[in-house]
């Protein structure tokens, strides 16, 4: 079915004033930012509600991009027709016909906001009724809990037919709650905690830690098709790339086994961090799960966490790892997330971390190397680049890609 428009509702709306507003043009940015390559749409972003026209572009296509928007409850496709009753019985036969199964029940609902129409809502529903009925001599009138509601809106400017309601993405517009710096490895749980922040509203950028040669040129690719993908939900997402080699290998010289991970984290954790006060963080997310591994209990978040005072937001701290992989299926992410490109984490792990690590210990041990001499040199590697949704990386490897397939 061929639709003209989309009528899109607002989710979290308990906000006013100010508030509001930028929640709605926030929104409206962030759909045209979603469907840029549908060129022939106009948005139009209202208190209420969204209008979005489609000029004849594939209203399938522009459904499935919408339900990926956050801040979006729930969106109608629309058929306008010409205010006159030729017209609207030809939107309704239209609609029933894409719509209306044999067997099923339905109703028409029919509501004026131009009062000067020729008929008024109970006379409309009468007429459009007798005249699906006359169509569909199978189909079944039912006012209450009908299969189907056709729903009739008299306006100025055109009537407009309408009978789905699609669920939404919900959560808040992204940008909404400020900028996030989101620590993206190439696993299952970064990236779903990357679509929980940004659900949230939150302008997520994404860093990254390689450390070439021990990780491949793949391992990077991967990290960047991960982005592409999570874009889907943004429009476009920033992948700030930062060499950890000459670190992991200081750290891995100089640092005793046990507290190799710890020290390796806290150094991620403070460039993280002033890459976020450089560029306008509000605070840092990563995908620890309480439990999961040694450096995810709470001892370790505390001799990570001891190097900064910004908030580290942990999305899926309190999931399992099936509810998290559940989820990794849903938002898409999870085929990329398994495909074997060994992570800079995975490379130096030692066989044994502690699982409970000592802040103290920790701090003493890391006087060992030059922590700021380091930071500098891997900041001074940062590479930024903006992503799109969509964006292919690990194609440009199609043998390696389709051996591990
Ligand atoms: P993930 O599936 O997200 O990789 P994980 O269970 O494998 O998580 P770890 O490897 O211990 O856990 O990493 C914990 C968190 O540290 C990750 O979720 C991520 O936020 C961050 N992290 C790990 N490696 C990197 C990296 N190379 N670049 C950026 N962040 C990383
Ligand atoms: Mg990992």
């Amino acid at each position: 079915m061929q639709y003209t428009e989309i009528m899109v509702r607002y989710g979290e709306l308990s906000t006013k004033g100010k508030n509001q507003r930028d929640f709605v043009s926030r929104l409206g940015g962030n759909i045209r930012k979603s469907l840029h390559n549908f060129p022939k749409l106009e948005i139009y972003p209202k208190r209420d509600r969204t209008h979005v026209t489609l000029n004849g572009e594939d209203s399938e296509a522009v459904i499935e991009r919408l339900k990926q928007v956050f801040g979006i409850q729930n969106f109608s496709p629309s058929l306008k027709v010409d205010r006159n009753m030729k017209a609207i019985h030809e939107g309704v036969l239209k609609m029933m016909t894409d719509q209306l199964k044999p067997g099923m029940t339905f109703k028409i609902n029919t509501r004026r906001s131009d009062h000067n129409f020729e008929m008024d809502t109970n006379e409309l529903n009468d007429d459009l009724g007798g005249f699906v009925l006359d169509h569909f001599p199978e189909a079944v009138v039912k006012m209450h809990h009908p299969d189907l509601i056709l729903r009739v809106e008299v306006r100025n400017n055109g009537v407009f037919l309408s009978s789905e309601t699609i669920q939404g993405a919900g959560g808040l517009p992204v940008g909404t709650a400020g900028k996030g710096m989101m620590m993206l490895s190439g696993g299952i749980d970064s990236p779903v905690a990357s679509y929980l922040g940004m659900k949230r509203g939150v302008d997520m950028e994404m860093i990254h830690f390689f450390s070439p040669p021990y990780t491949s040129e793949q391992a990077l690719a991967k990290a960047k098709e991960l982005t592409s993908h999570l874009a889907a939900y943004a429009g476009s997402l920033q992948f700030i790339q930062v060499p950890f080699t000459k670190i992991q290998e200081e750290i891995k010289e100089k640092v005793p086994e046990g507290y190799l991970m710890t020290v390796q984290r806290r150094m991620m954790l403070r460039i993280a961090v002033a890459i976020a006060k450089k560029r306008g963080g509000k605070a840092i997310f990563n995908g620890e799960s309480l439990g999961q591994v040694a450096s995810q209990t709470m001892e370790s978040m505390e001799a990570i966490n001891d190097v900064t005072n910004m908030p580290i937001l942990r999305p899926v701290i309190s999931l399992d790892k099936t509810e998290i992989i559940k989820k990794a299926k849903e938002i898409g992410t999870y085929d990329l997330s398994i495909l074997p490109f060994e992570d800079c984490c995975t490379i130096f792990a030692p066989p044994a971390p502690k699982t409970k690590p000592d802040t103290e210990r920790t701090r003493y041990y890391e006087k060992r190397i030059d922590v700021e001499g380091l930071m500098k040199e891997a900041i001074d590697g940062v590479q930024v680049s903006e992503i799109k949704a969509g964006q292919n990386f690990l194609n440009q490897n199609e043998d390696v890609f389709a051996e591990l397939l």
